[in-house]
């Protein structure tokens, strides 16, 4: 798996200068590094994602968002779950995974996934900000994990959400 630190210093534990700066800088989580530790441990049973990508790792509100390469999202995906229950059962977070990358709508189609979405559409405020308005139908998610949902979507594509039902 292809990750942001160097994997000698992930199965080492010995981080070397740069990955060190990296964690300093705060340019990669302390929590990325734990991820990509655990999964790079287990890869050999899930040979997909040995040539995927971990590009970053966000947590909210008890979900835990792998943010991986354009295209991997299956990869991780596979095995009946089985690679995501291991992540989940390790860190006791809910897991989900999305793409880094591709179209606005893809990324919130795997973000609400096992939800029925029915309309996305982007409101232009008087500021020149945007909020992107998403309507599920059907089954409702509750308030705390639009809540996190809404802080994954900030933070890893930068878009400003608002969850509605019909
Ligand atoms: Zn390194």
């Amino acid at each position: 798996m292809e990750t942001r630190l160097c994997e000698f210093c992930l199965r080492s534990g010995v981080l070397c200068s740069q990955c060190r700066e990296k964690l300093r800088s705060g340019e990669v989580s302390e929590l990325y590094m734990k991820v990509a530790r655990f999964l790079l441990e287990i890869e050999d049973k899930y040979p997909m994602i040995q040539d995927a990508k971990l590009v970053d790792v966000v947590e909210a509100d008890g979900i835990l968002a792998l943010v991986v390469g354009r295209g991997d999202r299956e990869k991780f995906m596979g095995y009946g779950g089985r690679l995501i229950r291991e992540v989940r059962d390790a860190f006791r977070r809910r897991v989900i995974v999305v793409e880094s990358g591709g179209s606005e709508r893809r990324f919130l189609e795997d973000l609400f996934s096992g939800y029925r979405i029915l309309t996305i559409n982007v409101i232009w405020l008087p500021d020149g900000s945007s909020e992107t308005r998403i309507v599920l139908a059907g089954r409702r998610l509750n308030e705390k994990r639009i809540r996190a949902l809404t802080e994954i979507a900030r933070r890893v594509r930068g878009i400003s959400l608002r969850v509605e039902h019909t």
